[in-house]
């Protein structure tokens, strides 16, 4: 048996999932079969009204929530201030309401603390309401590095109604990043035995055609089926695919790319699924150049096009790093390039000047399709 197929161990998905326009009301039911005091998490003012539904219904049903905010992100700063309130106030569980950034620090406080999580995503941005991950980020946003946690939430309640009301760039970045995993995926672990790798290689596949054919009109009308079926697909089906793929499916250059282009610190740089839509161009690019793909050609036209419908970033100027220094552009891809990244899973072997060139390449319009000849060593 080949070593690749013995000795693993997947979080697959939460205990309990609610989903649907009633969804809110279903797991608020049973949140008193998981705790009696947790600590209610969020951070943007633009989903405070939601929070505070939350906060009053949980009161309603004799639940004494403690109401916290994150002041940056998912941060040492934050996460420490907040492990300090859950301490002092006893509380014996964590409800995380908001973005991957509150998603995140809400299941990572839990772990560290042995807590059960519940997790209320209020967008459908990212997949970080089901995964048993969490990013790490400097306080000024630049990534650090990712943190497997003993479990996935204990339960994950989507409701439409919550969801719906955040903006729909949140919407498209979401559908950015879920689509990431067919094209980081399929590149990493194609040539996997395991079943496990290959059953979510096509899930990622199935995810990927869905919100080609469906994404536009979701974007347009959150009154649609499609709405639904590209919401589901970016905040849930996107952690059913890691959790099944677990570790062995991996990411490749459009997810490193991203925690690169975070080093920059920027506040004008865009939300993640953005950065890593842009990332996904540029891994593209790379395949083009680089194991002379004529498909990522085609691929990277198929992708680009639908990116713009959307109204995401498909250039590094449309990014906001149109004038990135080069000692900039050096730092990016010093990081996206460092040892332990996964960019290094690539089928072909890449360093730090082609990754500075590529990103080059797709800084506008002008020099699209631009494929400089940079030598590998
Ligand atoms: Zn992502």
């Amino acid at each position: 048996m080949s070593p690749e197929l013995t000795n693993s161990y997947n979080s697959i998905s939460p205990n309990k999932v609610f989903r649907g326009d009633e969804a809110w009301k279903d797991g608020m039911n049973y949140i008193p079969l998981i705790c009696k005091s947790p600590l209610l998490l969020g951070k943007s003012n633009s989903t405070y009204k939601i929070r505070q539904t939350i906060y009053n219904d949980l009161k309603g049903i004799g639940i004494n929530p403690i109401n916290s905010e994150l002041e940056y992100g998912c941060c040492e700063e934050d996460l420490q201030r907040i492990s300090n309130i859950i301490l002092e106030k006893n509380c014996d569980s964590v409800i995380a309401a908001g973005g991957g950034k509150v998603l995140d620090s809400g299941k990572l406080l839990a772990d560290r603390l042995s807590l059960p999580c519940i997790t209320i995503p209020l967008s459908a941005a990212t997949c970080a309401g089901w995964t048993s991950l969490s990013n790490i980020y400097t306080k000024f946003g630049a990534f650090i590095n990712d943190k497997s946690l003993k479990s996935c939430p204990n339960a994950l309640i989507f409701d439409h109604g919550f969801v719906k009301s955040a903006p729909k760039r949140l919407l498209a970045s979401g559908i950015a990043d879920g689509l990431a995993k067919w094209y980081e995926a399929s590149l990493t672990s194609s040539r996997s035995n395991d079943g496990f790798v290959q059953q979510a290689l096509q899930m990622a596949r199935v995810l990927r055609d869905q919100l080609f054919i469906d994404g536009l009109e979701a974007y347009r009308n959150a009154e649609s089926d499609s709405w639904v079926r590209v919401a589901e697909a970016c905040a849930l089906t996107a952690g059913l695919i890691g959790g099944i793929g677990g570790a062995r499916c991996r990411t490749a250059a459009a997810h490193p790319i991203h925690n690169g282009l975070t080093q920059l610190e920027s506040p004008k740089m865009g939300l993640h699924g953005e950065v890593v839509g842009f990332g996904i161009i540029i891994q593209l690019h790379l395949e083009e150049r680089y194991s002379k793909n004529k498909l990522a050609t085609q691929a990277k036209g198929q992708l680009i096009k639908f990116l713009k419908e959307i109204n995401l970033p498909t250039t590094g100027k449309e990014l906001g790093i149109e004038n990135i220094s080069s000692e900039d552009l050096q730092k990016v891809s010093n990081f996206s390039c460092n040892q332990n990244s996964e960019i290094h899973l690539l089928p072909f072997k890449i360093n730090k000047d082609v990754i500075k060139q590529a990103i080059m390449d797709n800084i506008s319009e002008k020099t699209f399709g631009k494929l400089s000849d940079i030598k590998i060593q």
